[in-house]
């Protein structure tokens, strides 16, 4: 392991004492706040104590939790271990022993390596690291407290390594207040340790919290790995597996069957190389894939692991690598969907054909509709359009928020900003156009008083709101009950005054009203965070319209061109 000068490491060192102390200090500072970037919180740690226990080729790895991880987070593993040298150097910064030269990047398939969690975990916290490689019994203690390293202490243990993090941020109070609740901390830290553990079935995990076993995951295949980490979810028999390998790649899937699905992407997980990330358009490879057999709106239970040739891509350009770039993207993209589309049509051939052959899926009665002919009639928009297939891969890149109101994205040679209000209002105004909203029947109805012109131009509109779901009532010349109305509108007797005595007439303009009015009500407002995925998904949709426009008729886009912004620079091409 080697690296520059460092804080850590110059305390070892006999400059002047006094410069010394300044050097020190500021690095520490400088180090602690790159430190924030990489540990945000108790997660953080419990996710690169494991890529470390995984990376040394453990075949089981413990880890405990006191407080959520706030108090105490131990992990133990039986892996390789270090050497007293490699022990000594290891809670220093840029100490790696995964890389050797930067051209090694490129080739990297172990977790991590950029030499930055120990170091950093040791500036934020209090460490004590423990580790034999289990050659001549030699076990050493490594230790680090306030960000300064203790000498190694002879010790006694087995082979692996035990790394156990105290005082978490005690010199960051700051960040302090922006931690949760133990329990909810403790929650995130669970959830990371079946993260790791669902890309290496092979490895034994265990999960202990307060000393209780929260998780026990004995090695197994990927789909008993998968059942086993959540074992409420998947009923015995409602995974499937399949797999196909590409020149520079290979895929595997292992989803729930259509009769299981969600209303959020939320069991949707894609795995690059053992590593979960945040890929918008591979999420959308396996929504593609499942269209078709499962209503819009709906989305299935799907892991996607992908093994390619590092050269392939870059991990590196997100500090905790939860982004990756692809050089192949519509390739895989591609090789998902139809591998998904393809196994799941045979599974439906041989729903109606061969019933002696089980089914590869069945739906259970209630909990989706009967056959997927009944479907497509029911949902007018349960599928994408056909052209989906030739052209998956979102042909923009999204840069993010602006003022909480414009989503901004890049296309072509196109800078574009995108009212998130008027994208989302124009999206709900065009699914509640093909699929009207349910209606209910108000216990207590709502009384209107009006003016007698009102009263009598109601009377004239009455027929038509009836077929848009508003069940009116005229009970003197002057007054009226509502006694259904569509559901979203159950509690809010002012918008339905509103709607009642505006304007639209002639059944177009009032549904026109009525659906905008609506729209308007649930869209996303100015100010609301949005997260990534919904972002490309407004987008997305807001690029396949002809007139961008939202139902009331403002635009929905402003476009910059790169010419116009060269020319504000006085840049020429
Ligand atoms: P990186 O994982 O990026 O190399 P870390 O700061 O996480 O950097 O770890 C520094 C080094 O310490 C690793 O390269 C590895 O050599 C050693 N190390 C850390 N944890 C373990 C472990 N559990 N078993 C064996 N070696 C470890
Ligand atoms: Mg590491």
């Amino acid at each position: 392991m080697s690296g520059p000068p460092s804080a850590l490491k110059r305390e070892f060192t006999s400059d002047d004492p006094v410069s010394r102390r300044i050097h020190t200090l500021r690095d520490i500072d400088a180090q602690r706040l790159a430190a924030g970037e990489v540990i945000e919180r108790p997660v953080s740690i419990v996710r690169e104590l494991l890529d470390n226990s995984i990376d040394a080729g453990s075949a089981s790895i413990q880890v405990y939790l006191k407080g959520g991880g706030l108090d105490s987070i131990k992990v133990i593993d039986d892996g390789a271990g270090m050497s007293r040298e490699d022990l000594s150097l290891c809670l220093l910064p840029h100490t790696t022993s995964k890389i050797n030269v930067i051209e090694d990047l490129t080739r990297t398939k172990t977790l991590g390596f950029r030499g930055e969690a120990l170091s950093s975990i040791a500036a934020c916290s209090q460490v004590e690291v423990i580790s034999s490689t289990g050659e001549d019994e030699e076990v050493y203690k490594a230790a680090a407290k306030n960000g300064i390293l203790s000498p190694l202490e002879k010790w006694r243990g087995k082979k692996g390594t035990s790394v156990q993090v105290t005082a978490l941020f005690h010199a960051m109070p700051g960040r302090k207040k922006f931690l949760k609740r133990p329990q909810t901390e403790g929650t995130l830290c669970k959830s990371m340790v079946i993260e790791k553990a669902l890309p290496f079935p092979k490895i034994g995990f265990k999960l202990f919290m307060q000393d209780e076993l929260k998780l026990f995951l004995p090695p197994a295949s990927r789909m008993d790995r998968i059942s086993g980490a959540f074992s409420a979810l998947f009923p015995e028999g409602s995974l499937f597996q399949v797999s196909d390998t590409r020149n520079d790649f290979s895929v595997t899937l292992i989803s729930g069957l259509p009769s299981l699905f969600r209303r959020d992407r939320k069991y949707i997980q894609v795995f690059v190389n053992n590593r979960r990330i945040q890929e918008y358009s591979l999420l959308q490879a396996v929504t593609y894939g499942f269209s078709g057999f499962l209503p819009g709106g709906l989305f299935p239970y799907s892991f996607l692991f992908i093994d390619v040739d590092p050269e392939f891509i870059d991990f590196n350009i997100h500090p905790t690598k939860k982004e990756v770039r692809f050089r192949n993207l519509p390739e895989i993209h591609h090789t998902v969907t139809s591998l998904l589309r393809k196994t799941l049509g045979e599974g439906g051939e041989k729903h109606t054909e061969a019933m002696e052959t089980p089914p590869l899926f069945s739906f259970k009665q209630g909990t989706s509709p009967a056959n997927f002919s009944d479907l497509r009639e029911k949902t007018p928009y349960y599928s994408k359009p056909a052209s989906a297939e030739q052209d998956t891969t979102p042909s923009f890149s999204y840069l993010g928020q602006a003022f909480r109101l414009f989503l901004m994205a890049e296309k072509e040679n196109s800078l574009f900003f995108i009212d998130q209000h008027a994208a989302h209002e124009r999206y709900l105004f065009d699914r509640f156009k093909a699929a009207p909203p349910a209606v209910q029947d108000l216990l207590i109805p709502i009384r209107l008083e009006l003016e007698k012109n009102e009263s009598d131009l109601l009377e004239k509109k009455k027929e038509t709101y009836h077929s848009m779901g508003i069940g009116l009532e005229r009970i003197s010349s002057e007054c009226w009950k509502v006694t259904r109305v569509p559901a979203p509108w159950t509690s809010d007797k002012d918008s339905i005054i509103e709607l009642l005595t505006a304007a639209a007439t002639g059944q177009e303009d009032m549904e026109k009203d009525l659906f905008s009015r609506l729209a308007c009500r649930d869209a996303v407002k100015e100010g609301d965070l949005i997260d990534d995925i919904t972002a490309y998904e407004l987008i997305d949709y807001v690029f396949s319209l002809n007139h961008p426009r939202c139902p009331h008729g403002r635009p929905i886009v402003f476009t910059l061109t790169k010419d116009d912004l060269f020319r504000q620079v006085e840049r020429s091409f």
